[in-house]
Parts: C-alpha cells; structure tokens; sequence
C-alpha cells in the first residue's frame, strides 16, 4: 500500500474522513463496494433555530437512546454538529423528526448525503486514490502485517442489509465489523436489540423496500390498521415505538396520506397519487458496532487504543443507545467522518516527525 491512510467505505462517513485526511497533508486510498446508505439521507440533525440548543440536541438523543448511548460521543456529535451551519447553505425548510423536541433536521433539496458526497468528491478529485471493490477481514489483516504504520479507517456502514426484508442494500451486511475484530477491536450492542426497525417501509408495488417518511405524521397523515381503523390518536412516537405499534396491529399499517398537503407530499419527492401505502416494520439502521472513543480510535475489550485503527459512522456503537433519533444518522457520519480522518492524519504526521 503506498498510502498512508487506508479508508474501507464509501459513504458519507468515509468521504468525509477522506477529506480531512487529505486536508490534514496525508495520502488516502478509499475502497467501497457501493454508495451505501448514504444517497438516503434527505435530511440530517443541526440545532439552527432560535427555540434550539446543543443541549436541547444532547437531551433529545440521550432520551432516544434510552440510557444505552456514550454520553461523551453523544456530546461531541452535537457540539461538533454546530460547525455543519457554517460549512453547508442549507435550504431553509426545518423538519422534525420523530422524538425530537423542535424541528432540528436541515438539508439541501432533501438530498443533503448524496451533494455532500459529490461535492466531496469534486474537490478531492485527484487526490485521492479510490478502488471501487469489496475489501476483506483476511486483505485487512494482511495489509497491518505488510504496513505497520498504515493508518486503517472503517466507515463500512451497518449491517441491516443481511436481512431479506430491509431498505438497505445487501451487501451492508456488517463486513467492516469482522474487519475490526479481527485487528483487536472490540464490538458492542451487536444484536438484535440493537437494530432499529423503520416502522413505514411499503411492501407492495414498484416501490417495495423504500420507506415513506415518517415526518409526514406531523403533516396530517394518519396510520390505520388494514381494518381501516386509525391506531396512533395524537400519540406522536418514535420510530421505535411506532414499529411497536405496527406490530401489534399484526405487522402491516396503512400510511393515510389523503390529510397531507400537496405540497408536502411532493417536498418528499413522493407522487401525489401515492395516498394511501400499505407498510411494515423493517430492519433499517445497525446501532451496535466498533467501540470507539471521542477521536474515533478503535478500542479493544479493555478500553485501550488499537493502534492505527480508526472507525466511523454506521459501523460504530455509542451514539444511538436503542433508539437512533430520526436525522442522526447523517449527522453521526458527518462529524465521526471528519474526526476520523483529521485524527489519522494527525498520527500520520506524529509519526514523519519522530
Ligand atoms: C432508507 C433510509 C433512509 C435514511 N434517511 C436518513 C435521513 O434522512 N437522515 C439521516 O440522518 N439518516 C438517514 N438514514 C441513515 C443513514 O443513511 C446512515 O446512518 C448513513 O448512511 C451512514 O453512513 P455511513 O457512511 O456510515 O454508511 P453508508 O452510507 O451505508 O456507507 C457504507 C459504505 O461502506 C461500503 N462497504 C461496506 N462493506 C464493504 C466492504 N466489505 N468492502 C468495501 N466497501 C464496503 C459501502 O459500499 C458504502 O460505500 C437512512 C437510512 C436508510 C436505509
């Protein structure tokens, strides 16, 4: 490898690391199998209105979390997610995810994971060397052996893609967790517990697989069983508790839209003759992962650094607890990517002045 930082992922997490590798002087080589979830993310988590606070941020993803989340990773996302109003003109519009307090996930033309990666990619062009391949645990190992000094970042995303019935796509079936394990890293909250259900996923038509927004539930939508009878009231849950109540319905909802605005309807990017959507619970986002600290150095099972390892995003545990808010996600992968990336390079040039 002729690279100084070697980055296993293409998605947001990973272009981001990238980024700051390169600006922080060192040389990058990115290896991705595909896009990942990352063309998925319409919208992420900033606190930009005035009703708003970083502490405000911290309390809602810790009461998400449900008490199983890292305080300190938790608090480094939401401070470091501040400085993302300065970097992106986002569009104005302010949505509220499910379980947030105040409206708080911001986004250009909805599309906010796929510009920011193809911005990223414009500015990097050249700079870094991109091999569009799957990457092992076995090549992975082998590549520490040949290259000590080799700084390692896993941005591979999650693992929900293992499933038959899932909105990702297949091959994020945890890879990069093996990765890890296999460098010394220890792995935490890597069950089933710990995947988070997208309650509104269609299962009929062209569309099966891709969810419908759950935000629309602010909007004048309405979840009624297939009886026809509507189960939700004015509870307003998260996502969490929303799969619950499907479930409990027998697994299959209704998404009435039929009350929503036009408008609405259409800022989702979704037909308009789209009214009412048959939809289950299925499995969406990992929350388990590479324990990492608050510079993204993988850890082993006592807490200390692995050296030269380094992971972010998806793939990571800590952030989310039980419950990943609606619209952190994004954010995770904006802020662990580039201290991914600016941590690897630090070490790189720690170790040209030694
Ligand atoms: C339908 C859907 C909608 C969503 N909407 C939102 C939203 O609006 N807001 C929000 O905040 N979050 C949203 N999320 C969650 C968000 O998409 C993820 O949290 C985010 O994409 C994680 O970024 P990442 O870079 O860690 O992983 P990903 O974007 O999944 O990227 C993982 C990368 O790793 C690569 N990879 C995996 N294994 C290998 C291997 N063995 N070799 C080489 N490459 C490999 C993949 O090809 C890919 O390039 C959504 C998720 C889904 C499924």
């Amino acid at each position: 490898m002729d690279s100084e930082i070697f980055i296993v992922g293409g998605g947001l997490a990973g272009w981001r690391a990238a980024e700051a590798a390169v600006r922080g002087g060192a040389s990058v080589t990115l290896a991705a199998n595909g896009v990942g979830n990352t063309p998925d993310i319409h919208a992420l988590n900033c606190p930009v209105l005035p009703e708003d606070s970083v502490d405000l941020f911290i309390e809602d993803t810790l009461a998400s979390g449900k008490g199983g989340s890292d305080r300190a990773l938790v608090e480094t996302m939401c401070r470091e997610s501040l400085a993302l109003k300065d970097e992106f003109s986002f569009d104005g519009t302010v949505i509220r995810p499910l379980g947030c307090s105040v409206p708080r996930a911001v986004s250009i033309r909805h599309a906010i994971g796929a510009i920011a990666v193809s911005d990223i990619k414009k500015r990097l062009k050249d700079k870094v060397k991109v091999e569009n391949r799957t990457v092992t645990p076995e090549e992975v190992l082998a590549l520490r052996a040949a290259n000590p000094g080799l700084k390692i970042i896993i941005a591979t995303g999650g693992w929900c893609g293992k499933y038959d019935f899932s909105d990702n796509p297949r091959y994020l079936k945890g890879d990069g967790l093996l990765m890890a394990e296999a460098l010394g890293a220890a792995l935490k909250d890597v069950d089933e517990q710990h995947v988070q259900y997208e309650p509104t996923v269609r299962v009929e038509g062209p569309r099966r697989g891709i969810p419908v927004i759950t935000t629309l539930l602010y909007e004048g939508a309405r979840m009624l069983n297939l009886e026809g009878r509507e189960f939700l009231g004015d509870a307003r849950l998260n996502k969490d508790e929303l799969s619950r109540a499907i479930f409990k319905e027998g697994g299959y909802a209704i998404f009435d839209l039929t009350g929503v605005p036009d408008e609405k309807i259409l800022e989702c990017k979704m037909d308009l003759s789209e009214r009412l959507i048959k939809v289950a619970p299925a499995p969406h986002s990992s929350l388990g992962g590479i324990v990492i600290d608050t510079k993204c150095h993988a850890l082993d099972g006592d807490g200390k650094i692995v050296p030269g390892l380094f992971a972010c995003g998806e793939v990571t545990a800590g952030v989310h607890g039980l419950n990943r808010l609606g619209g952190n996600g994004g954010t995770a992968a904006m802020v662990f990517g580039t201290i991914a990336g600016r941590e690897a390079a630090l070490e790189v040039n720690k170790d040209k002045n030694q």
